[in-house]
């Protein structure tokens, strides 16, 4: 395992308010040139990033927890990526696999059936986004099974296209008024341990899911079940233990497509390199994107031969899909993962944050649960008593810490739980700063 070296200070330094002058000066100019619809966590804007920082246009070095939604897994600027990009692109930036093919393409599905789980004969299909990795492996699973309805639970998030809308739990802000909605799709209820009836197994919360699968559609016409191992945007629900080995055995024994959404906790983020090695449960589809190509735009289907291949020649695509500038930076960064440890690192993080936050808890009664795996970690935050998600609380927070330069990403169904995604490539003093930030931002809002 090799040092991780950076080519920025790894230091928190403020020296504008924020946001600075610069920044403020370009979000007026958003005003009058950017939609209103696309928003940002932050009101600064982004000059440099380096292992886990960002410097702003200001020349404010932040602190890092959120690697832009899971994505700079390997860092914002890992030199194999950057170099891996250049290269590439000095040589062609495009010629789409679909009509000049080329080597890089195959090595990523290779190295994609060789990480994923599982070890049975695999391919793959790469697109640009996580939206359309799903909308695919939906497709690849009612072709090969000739059935339609898909479920998918409480909590989900799959992206903002019609069918990932439709399989995306949360209304505002991500389906209101955007309708109307793909059919087809039915949502179940989420085993979310917190929140479920105390002492409620992972099993028990399967059959509750399982018995409503067979009342309300019957596995004769079901074609996939599609879950995050770990939801995301959700709320980094991690269901209890047992609820997907469950699922999974379910969807084999009735012909139906279990797909792992991995677009968020997948490469190295949980201390794994796929969530789905916790419980040793195998998809027959995965969905990859965010953290697959340290930050260029790639995503990815990989499952079993015979549901891929079922599919005819010309039936999955896309001009840009697997794009030989984000196959190179995807190469690079699985070697970064790889040479670097991150899934240890992942697991090491987990271990600082955790046992930092679970010692709040017992002094902070607003903290409701500490929760998630390895760099995905989440705190749920409530109103003491009563248990209410607190989403007052939970942006008060966010700011406090964003006001002494860590950028903090709030998720959740109902908007009450701070998310801690760190660049995996975070260094400890950095990562001590920022918890220690983070832990004062806590006390300081309640
Ligand atoms: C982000 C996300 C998506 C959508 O990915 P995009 O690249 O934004 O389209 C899908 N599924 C999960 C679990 C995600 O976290």
């Amino acid at each position: 395992m090799s040092t991780i070296e950076y080519r920025l200070p790894q230091k928190r330094a403020l020296v504008t308010p924020l946001p600075g002058p610069k920044s403020a000066e370009l979000t007026e100019r958003r005003r009058a040139a950017v939609a209103a619809g696309v928003g940002s966590s932050v009101p600064v804007y982004a000059a440099d990033a380096d292992g886990g920082v960002i410097v702003d246009v200001d020349g404010n070095s932040l602190i890092d927890m959120g690697s832009g939604i899971a994505v700079t897994n390997v860092g914002a600027s890992d030199p194999k990526v950057a170099a891996a990009v250049a290269a590439q692109a000095s040589r062609f930036t495009h010629t789409c696999f679909m009509v000049t093919p080329y080597e890089s393409y195959i090595q990523v599905a290779e190295e994609l059936a060789a990480l994923t789980p599982g070890d049975h004969e695999k391919r793959t299909v790469l697109f640009n986004s996580g939206a359309e990795a799903v909308e695919n492996a939906i497709k690849v699973a009612r072709l090969a099974t000739g059935r339609d309805a898909v479920v998918a639970f409480d909590h989900a998030y799959h992206g903002r296209t019609n069918l990932t809308m439709a399989l995306t739990a949360k209304s505002m802000p991500y389906k209101t008024n955007f309708g109307p909605f793909a059919p087809e799709v039915y949502r179940m209820p989420m085993s979310y341990p917190f929140r479920d009836q105390p002492g409620l197994t992972g099993e028990q919360a399967a059959r509750r899911a399982i018995t409503q699968i067979e009342k309300q559609i019957g596995a004769e016409s079901l074609a996939a079940i599609i879950i995050e191992p770990i939801q995301g945007e959700g709320g980094f629900i991690v269901p209890a233990e047992g609820f997907l080995p469950t699922l999974v055995e379910w969807a084999r024994e009735n012909g139906v497509v279990f797909i792992a959404d991995e677009v968020q906790s997948g490469f190295a983020r949980t201390g794994d390199w796929f969530a789905c090695d916790a419980e040793g449960i195998v998809p027959d589809i995965i969905t990859m994107a965010k953290g697959i190509a340290g930050g260029m735009p790639l995503s990815a289907i990989t499952g079993r031969a015979d549901l891929l291949d079922k599919v005819h020649p010309g039936g999955l695509g896309g001009t840009y899909g697997g794009n030989p500038v984000a196959c190179a930076a995807a190469l690079a960064a699985i070697d970064s993962m790889r040479e670097y440890d991150l899934p240890g690192r992942a697991r090491h993080i987990g271990e600082v944050a955790t046992t930092r936050l679970l010692a709040l808890a017992e002094e902070v009664p607003a903290i409701g649960e500490v929760r998630g795996r390895g760099a995905m970690l989440a705190v749920e935050l409530v109103e003491p008593g009563t248990g209410e998600p607190d989403a007052a609380l939970t942006k008060d927070i966010a700011a406090r810490a964003l006001e002494q330069g860590v950028i903090l990403l709030t998720c959740g169904t109902y908007g009450n739980v701070i998310r801690l995604l760190p660049p995996l490539v975070i260094g400890d003093e950095l990562l001590d700063d920022a918890l220690t930030v983070i832990e004062n931002a806590i006390r300081a809002a309640v």
